[in-house]
């Protein structure tokens, strides 16, 4: 089969679902690799990567679409690029599918696949192929360098002949994938790191990492927001209550604060309020990796940079992966090449599009004619 992939058409998107690396390991599968000229470029990889990858490179969009019998790309596509996808196509990218009825619908009515990346399974044998957790990892990480970038001093301390500097404190709301890597990066850089989650359950992690965990002098305990299957669920007014009351107090402590708070299918709770804001010092950043879900700030401004009357510097970027489009391209196209990989069990370039295979059913939200979201819950754990 043919893997093809075209240049990402939304604005200011730099990465790419395919790389010269990921294109040989395609081709070991027994597959033969296609990409649009330029569709590596803001990511760091010329035409000629990919030529000498076995890549064939073609000039246009339409002739990746038409030449492709997977089309491999990372963001949801655009509705032009929904009318080249045709009957018997597989197309493998983000796709949203919790709110996008509509191209599910047009890729089924065709008779082509969608295989939504967003949707693979949270189970051990598919982390491989968790794109969402390689884009939240890299989002974590460069939270913190866009937060030292905005911030006017050193994350660790140090004692100079010039005078002594003390650490600077960072606060991370939230300690799933982004948050931990938030953390991690924090740690390294000789942050004094604290982190707050509603799940107790990764305070042993956050600890391990160097940092304090918070806990609240809640009745419950964190218990309160923990949910099945390792997601948050909402808390309690009582929780939230004790849970800002401990935020208020840090305020005028923290230098630093990034924000990973979200709940799966519901806007981003509001954590970090406007008095806090004001609270904190001149200087201070928050960083809000939750602005395209309606922002765990108050003040967050989505896409947007701001500095509040007080000197604090409030980030609302939603491109992090983006902006690190190497790395986020080498990640996200081993996740795809490993999802070929599934696709492929003979390694003799024929799909096999196994309805039976939890990890291939959960992430198919359009397939034989047939609208296949939302799937069944996975089998294994
Ligand atoms: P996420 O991006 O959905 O949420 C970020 C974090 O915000 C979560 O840790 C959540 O508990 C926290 N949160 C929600 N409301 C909060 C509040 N009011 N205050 C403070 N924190 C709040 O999370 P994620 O990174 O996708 O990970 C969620 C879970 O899924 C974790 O347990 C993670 O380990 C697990 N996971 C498992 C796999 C796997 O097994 N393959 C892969 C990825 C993630």
């Amino acid at each position: 089969m043919k893997i093809g992939t075209p240049k990402e058409v939304n604005e200011g998107e730099n990465r790419v679902a395919m790389t010269p690396d990921s294109a040989l390991q395609l081709q070991k599968l027994g597959h033969e690799c296609v990409i649009e000229t330029k569709a590596g470029a803001a990511a760091g990889f010329s035409d000629k990567d990919y030529k000498d990858a076995g890549v064939e490179v073609v000039k246009t969009a339409a002739a990746l679409w038409k030449a492709a019998d997977v089309v491999a790309k990372v963001r949801q596509p655009k509705d032009a690029e929904m009318k080249r996808l045709r009957e018997g196509q597989t197309l493998i990218s983000f796709f949203n599918p919790g709110a996008n009825e509509k191209q599910m619908k047009a890729a089924a009515e065709k008779g082509a696949t969608v295989v939504a990346m967003e949707m693979v399974p949270r189970i051990s044998r598919a982390q491989k192929m968790d794109a969402l957790s390689s884009m939240a990892n890299i989002a974590g990480y460069r939270a913190v360098i866009e937060a030292g970038n905005n911030f006017g001093r050193f994350f660790t301390g140090q004692i100079t002949a010039a005078g002594k500097v003390p650490p600077a404190k960072v606060l991370v709301v939230g300690a799933g994938v982004a948050g931990l890597a938030a953390i991690g990066t924090s740690t390294s850089l000789g942050a004094i790191t604290y982190a707050f989650d509603v799940r107790p359950e990764v305070a042993e992690q956050v600890e391990s990492m160097g940092a304090e965990f918070v806990f609240l002098d809640f009745e419950e305990e964190q218990t309160d927001g923990a949910a099945t299957g390792g997601y948050a669920s909402v808390s309690s007014p009582e929780f939230r209550e004790a849970q800002l009351a401990k935020f208020r107090e840090l305020a005028p402590e923290v230098d630093i604060v990034i924000t990973t708070a979200l709940i799966p299918n519901r806007e981003a709770p509001e954590l970090w309020t406007e008095d806090m804001v004001n609270a904190m010092k001149p200087g201070s950043v928050i960083v809000d990796l939750a602005a395209e879900k309606g922002g765990n700030c108050k003040l967050t401004v989505m896409d947007e940079k701001i500095v509040t009357d007080n000197g604090v510097t409030i980030i609302g970027y939603t491109d992090f992966p983006s902006r690190m489009a190497t790395q986020a391209s080498t990640l996200y196209a081993t996740n795809i090449r490993h999802m070929m990989t599934d696709l492929t069990p003979e390694k003799d370039g024929v799909i096999n599009h196994d309805m039976e295979d939890d990890v291939i059913r959960g992430a198919t939200v359009a397939h034989a004619k047939e609208v296949t979201f939302p799937p069944p819950p996975p089998k294994v754990a």
